[in-house]
């Protein structure tokens, strides 16, 4: 109740008494007449909608129904946000209970608060998404706070938006914008959600109750859906257009048979989209209708893997300055990202250049992360590039990227060792050299462990967190709590050769090599793999990771790995000789000058490509969890979802096994092996796997 005051104290409103509150909801009424209703999940530091808040809500409104305020406005209090969705931990009970009857119900609630006879305002601070977002759509007015956003994250779980938001938001702005947001599950930032017209007014906190005051006495009008284009909109032939279009563009990102949701919304919008009523009846429907399907149980999976690695260490790291060595692709990234981040950051490299460089891209990677012009200084100023290594003697975690080469790293340690101060921590970014080669050099062998993040640091989320025999536990639990500190998915994992996830990775690479050499077309190749649900091809993720490095991991994997693995392509070594090392190249197996390759082809390929690509990537986890690299199959999962996009909708490589049966996968790696050799032989691991 105190923190809901404050909340409110902070607009220098004159306030009613608060009410003792509904469970989740605190509600007071000004000096003015309006009745605020501020969301305050019990529990919890972010708003979810649940059930109860929805039932409690309702109760409110009734309240307001029959004692008209003057206007209502509805907010969060919780400081990080307005509201993160609906409760998905509620899901699965909701397929089991009748969800169209429990969507009803919020739907009534919604559709109350859309005719309420007064002005109904949303504030909205940080972020308002999903539920969130619809219950914001329901008010006559928005207004964002500064740093707001909106979105329906919805199709990232197989599902699109089940209150409403389905025909409220292409009501109320450029319907094809609307179906856009929904479809790429992309959150619209302040300024975007202005222009959009999903927020009626842009203000800092400090203006938020005299916005609110003036969207109360009609000073902000409610905004008129409409216009020319949504008139051609409510006619068939011209939904009919767009929707065709829609399919194709969805078609270029996520096949029909693999995520059903944004498909099931380009028919209803086509269908309903000039009758709100009609398509009110088909959202229902439809949501209750992919609360079902695998592919939405199995994102939900997703979801709560990521949730599961976020939860691992939520512990104080007591890691406040980061020193980087190394100003390369990734030192650079880390450094910048660690320090947007909050971090301290020093970053250190022989090379002059390379620091300079580095401090352009962390302009560049604050960009992208919609930073505002001051955050973006704060940041810069946090990450000091430093030549001399000053910062080592201050840093509470150094970060070692340099290039990959055993010799110069235990240079480095050995340099490192005289000037770190006791009790900081020595971290290698290494992705293909084991801990065991290198920790000769390190002074504290227990506080040096593997921190191996992937490429492009500021994109990926996950980062593995590497034990050797002799790191101290407490250190792993520290680099873990950093990496969430800096917003980052760690999943804990042994000093195995590759690790855990370019030991999966690398054989799924090599076979799709093999296959080139074989003479199958690699726009054949990897085809199939997104047949099957990958982001992309092995091919080109090849080319996207870097040929070079692809080599170099197969190499040192090669020697050291428990069983055969493919002769390493020729075409590949020729490459590399060639400096056509991929992406970063412009040319690798595929030009990349205009951008990502297209794949044009729906030549299938031979019967079994597949699985040759695909199950060895499952053996070698099965090999992971056999050695213990990994803690368990769910981490398994998350971590070749998160580093590798392996598709999410079959629920990661150890559920999709499970799903398909061990027995099965077994038959076919030994089939494989006659024909095409000894790499396929299955792991030992199946016969104890579940
Ligand atoms: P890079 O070659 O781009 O950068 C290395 C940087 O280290 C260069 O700027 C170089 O000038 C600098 N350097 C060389 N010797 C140094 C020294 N003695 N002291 C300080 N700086 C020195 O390499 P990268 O791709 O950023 O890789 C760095 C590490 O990260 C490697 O261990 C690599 O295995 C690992 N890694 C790379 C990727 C990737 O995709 N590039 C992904 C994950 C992990």
């Amino acid at each position: 109740m105190d923190k809901v005051l404050e909340h409110l104290g902070d607009m220098k409103l004159e306030l009613g008494p608060v009410s003792p509150g509904r469970g989740n909801w605190q509600y007071t009424t000004d000096t003015n007449g309006i009745l605020w209703l501020v969301l305050d999940r019990d529990g919890t530091g972010t708003n979810t909608i649940s059930q109860d808040v929805i039932r409690e809500l309702s109760d409110l409104i009734a309240q307001a129904e029959a004692n008209p305020p003057k206007a209502l406005v509805i907010r969060s209090a919780k400081p990080g946000g307005f509201a993160a969705g609906a409760d998905i931990g509620s899901f699965d009970a909701m397929t089991d209970n009748g969800a169209a009857d429990l969507l009803k119900q919020g739907h009534a609630v919604m559709d109350r608060i859309a005719a309420l006879p007064f002005p109904t305002i949303c504030v909205v601070h940080g972020a308002a998404l999903g539920a969130g977002f619809e219950l914001a759509l329901a008010c006559d007015i928005r207004i964002a706070v500064e740093g707001a956003s909106f979105g329906f994250p919805e199709v990232k779980l197989g599902l699109h938006p089940g209150l409403g938001g389905t025909f409220r938001l292409p009501a109320l702005i450029d319907a094809t914008e609307a179906l856009t947001l929904m479809l790429t599950g992309k959150t619209a930032h302040t300024a975007e959600a202005k222009s959009l017209g999903i927020a009626d007014v842009v203000v800092q906190e400090r203006h938020v109750a005299a916005a609110v005051l003036a969207a109360a006495t009609g000073k902000i009008k409610e905004r008129e859906g409409g216009g020319v284009k949504a008139g051609v909109l409510l006619l068939k032939p011209a939904r009919s257009l767009a929707a065709g279009q829609m399919r194709r563009e969805a078609a270029k990102h996520a096949l029909k048979e693999h995520y059903p949701a944004p498909y099931a919304l380009i028919d209803m919008w086509e269908t309903h989209g000039d009758d709100p009523e009609a398509m009110q009846k088909a959202e229902i429907a439809s949501f209750a209708a992919l609360l079902k399907t695998e592919t939405s149980k199995n994102l939900r999976r997703a979801f709560f893997l990521r949730q599961s690695l976020k939860d691992t260490e939520k512990g104080e790291d007591g890691i406040a300055h980061v020193h980087v060595v190394g100003a390369g692709a990734m030192g650079g990234s880390i450094a910048a990202w660690a320090a947007l981040k909050g971090k301290t950051v020093t970053l250190g490299d022989i090379a002059t250049d390379a620091l300079g460089k580095a401090v352009a891209q962390a302009e560049s990677i604050c960009k992208q992360a919609h930073l505002s012009a001051i955050q973006t200084r704060d940041t810069l100023d946090r990450m000091m590039p430093d030549p001399r290594g000053y910062g080592i003697a201050r840093a509470d975690l150094v970060i070692e990227a340099a290039p990959e080469n055993a010799e110069l790293k235990e240079q480095i340690y050995a340099d490192l060792g005289k000037r770190m101060k006791s009790g900081a921590i020595l971290a290698t970014n290494t992705s293909s050299l084991q801990l065991k080669q290198l920790v000769g050099s390190v002074k504290h062998p227990g506080k040096f462990a593997g921190l191996h993040f992937f490429n492009p640091v500021e994109k990926m989320e996950l980062v593995e967190v590497v034990a050797h025999e002799a790191t101290d536990a407490k250190v792993i639990r520290r680099l873990a709590s950093f990496c969430g500190a800096i917003g980052k998915l760690p999943v804990q994992v042994t000093d195995y050769p590759g690790f855990l996830v370019n030991r999966a990775l690398t054989p799924y690479l090599m076979e799709a090599m093999v296959l080139m050499d074989e003479g199958i077309d690699k726009e054949v190749i990897d085809s199939a793999a997104i047949r099957f649900g990958m982001p992309m091809g092995p091919v080109a993720l090849a080319d996207q990771i870097g040929l070079d490095i692809a080599l170099h991991t197969a190499e040192s994997l090669k020697g050291t790995l428990d069983k055969p693995m493919a002769e390493i392509s020729e075409a590949l070594r020729k490459k590399v000789e060639k400096g056509e090392t991929g992406k970063k190249a412009g040319q690798g197996f595929y030009d990349w000058w205009e951008g990502k390759p297209r794949l044009d082809t729906d030549e299938p390929g031979p019967d079994d490509m597949t699985d040759r690509l695909i199950l060895p990537i499952l053996d070698a986890c099965v090999v992971c969890l056999r050695e213990g690299v990994a803690r368990n199959a769910d981490d398994v999962d998350a971590a070749m979802i998160f580093a590798t996009g392996f598709a999410p909708f079959r629920g990661g490589p150890m559920h999709y096994a499970r799903t398909r049966g061990a027995k099965d996968i077994c038959a076919r790696l030994d089939a494989f092996a006659k024909t095409y050799g000894p790499r396929f032989e299955p792991d030992e691991g199946w016969s104890t796997f579940e």
